[in-house]
């Protein structure tokens, strides 16, 4: 592991049992407060965001926000939300996805995205892979292509990475941490 990981991973506390029982939750706030490992956090997914090329940066609600702008504004690129339905004004593409009970809905604002932006999706935790693939499929419905998918942390025993390699479509998935 390297220095910067060894630093991240000091930074993410680990709640057993939150939200729900047998949930291990992977608390960043202590990443965040901590501007040296912020900022290592940042520089590192502001590098990737450069070498893949992207033109745009989307954040998933609510943490990838924290972690997506400034990505953003580092990386010279703009920053685009996907949020959870019925949050953003204007008019939006929306993709549902299924959870383990139920379902979800994500929407991005449509004049965010267009043909020609090279997105790269950002988030803290990839779990089951549900979320940032609905993200993927909203922004190759937009007409733009995918740079990539860089995530703090990845739940490998969740599957996630099988999940995404069909939305990715070659583009690479980086995630700083495995579990
Ligand atoms: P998924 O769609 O299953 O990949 O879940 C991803 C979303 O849920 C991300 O936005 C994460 O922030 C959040 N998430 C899922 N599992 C965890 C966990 N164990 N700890 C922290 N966040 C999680």
């Amino acid at each position: 592991m390297t220095d910067i990981q060894e630093l991240l991973l000091s930074r993410i506390r680990d709640v057993a049992d939150y939200p729900e029982p047998g949930v291990m939750f992977k608390d960043i706030t202590p990443l965040l407060a901590d501007p040296q490992a912020f900022t290592a956090l940042t520089d590192t997914l502001s590098q990737l965001a450069v070498r893949n090329g992207a033109t745009k940066i989307v954040g998933l609600e609510a943490r990838g926000f924290i972690l997506g702008a400034p990505v953003a504004v580092r990386a010279g690129v703009g920053f685009i939300p996907v949020r959870k339905a019925g949050k953003l004004p204007g008019a939006t593409l929306s993709q549902a996805y299924d959870l383990e009970y139920g379902s979800a809905e994500i929407e991005v604002h449509a004049e965010d995205l267009a043909a020609g932006d090279r997105v790269m999706v950002i988030d803290d935790v990839l779990a089951t892979g549900g979320t940032a693939e609905a993200s993927l499929q909203l922004v190759r419905r937009a007409g733009a292509d995918v740079a990539g998918v860089a995530v703090l942390m990845e739940l490998g025993f969740l599957g996630g990475r099988a999940r995404l390699e069909p939305a990715l479509g070659g583009a690479p998935l980086d995630a700083l941490l495995q579990v």
